[in-house]
């Protein structure tokens, strides 16, 4: 048995923080069930992030729509910034109380992992950018990370279950065990080629035995025009500068011919790490530093109880919309009755909450992942 939630359970409520189960009952008790907005923002960004990519809307809307409540959201793979309302939840308020803890989780995980990787991919531009990080996370939540790497910007995910969701083909070479097994990179490659299908491209792997730059050579020399491209998967003890060790690797292949030959690197590459390696890697997996991405602290607050702004200390009161100027890029928060108007630019100030939910009834056409993928690096690709 895996320690996990199943899907009714966190339907049923089951995931629930104690204390809200505890406050529903004296709510219930005392018969107590006013209408409320609540508003779902966060204070800050993780790490100085200069802004957040919002994700696990789809979750949050299979977990809502089984309740009487309305919502509103900004768009899936949207960008947004401390403050700003992205999910508005509103109704009786008995009928939600108990789904706020699973309703942030499916937030602030999924937002954290999608930005994570919209931020390597802004570095990684034009070059393959692959998630390699569902073995260092629970298998039970593989889909929903590498859904969310792949939404942030990685061109594909290494699990075969989660490229089945997103419609991909799954990514990877192979693995230094076959290498072992093989005693020999050659002779591993020489049964990969000969037993895996030739629609899979060739990439050796070629920092298991011996130098990186006389490994590239033999499986070049071995495959030739066959060989897609070649993997360093070096260990930082082994390292010393891994930049100077591809530069080498390059420069070798291409003085014997083998210009088309493509060099991929992977293993606790950092963001940084990117810049560096840009002009001379066609591909990078990433593992940790995607999959393990730091949340978003979003929270849930109410801002309005029977009509009437209240909130805590700390928070604004009221029902809340953000205000985006397409031409300038301005933007601010307003409150939700505010309407549309004319930026200080001359461009149009337009709303971002677009309405979800109709007492469960699901009012937009839920896009593919793919379609999220493709807003998210039209924004951040410029
Ligand atoms: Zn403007």
């Amino acid at each position: 048995m895996f320690h996990i939630a199943k899907e009714e359970e966190i339907l049923e409520g089951k995931t629930t923080d104690v204390y809200f189960e505890r406050a529903l009952k004296i709510l219930k008790e005392k018969k107590i069930n006013p209408y409320v907005v609540a508003e779902i923002t966060t204070k800050s960004l993780p790490k100085n992030w200069e802004f957040g990519i919002f994700a696990g809307l789809e979750e949050a809307i299979n977990l809502l729509k089984n309740l009487s409540v309305d919502v509103w959201a900004i768009e899936e793979g949207e960008i947004f910034y401390p403050e700003e309302p992205v999910l508005i939840v509103e109704g009786n308020y008995q009928d939600f109380i108990i789904y706020e803890t699973a309703l942030l989780g499916f937030l602030c995980q999924a937002s954290g992992i999608a930005t994570v990787s919209s931020r390597f991919k802004r570095k990684a531009k034009d070059k393959t950018l692959i998630s390699f990080g569902a073995r260092r996370m629970h298998p039970s939540i593989s889909p929903m990370i590498e859904r969310n790497a792949y939404i942030g910007g990685c061109d594909g995910v290494a699990t075969i279950k989660s490229a089945s969701l997103l419609g991909e083909t799954p990514m990877g070479t192979m693995p230094h065990s076959l290498i072992l097994i093989f005693n020999s990179t050659v002779l591993a490659l020489s049964a990969f080629d000969e037993v895996i299908e030739e629609s899979v491209p060739r990439i050796a792997l070629i920092d298991t035995f011996q130098d990186e730059k006389f490994e590239a050579l033999y499986v070049a020399e071995f495959l030739k025009e066959k060989l897609a491209g070649v993997r360093l998967d070096t260990p930082p003890s082994r390292r010393g500068n891994l930049k100077k060790i591809i530069e080498e690797v390059r420069w070798e292949l291409n003085l014997k011919g083998y210009k088309n030959i493509k060099i991929f690197v992977s293993g606790g590459l950092k963001e940084e790490d990117i810049d560096d390696l840009y002009p001379l890697v066609d591909g990078f997996g990433v593992g940790t530093s995607i999959s393990n991405a730091p949340v978003i602290d979003f929270a849930l607050d109410l801002v309005e109880i029977e009509g009437t702004p209240i909130s805590k200390k700390g928070k604004k009161s009221g029902k809340k919309d953000i205000l985006l100027c397409k031409k300038c890029g301005g933007r601010e928060v307003v409150l939700f009755k505010e309407e549309e108007k004319v930026c200080s630019c001359g461009g149009k100030k337009e709303k971002l909450l677009k309405k979800i939910l109709s007492k469960g009834e699901i009012l937009i056409d839920l896009p593919s992942p793919k379609e999220i993928r493709e807003k998210v690096l039209n924004k951040i690709l410029i």
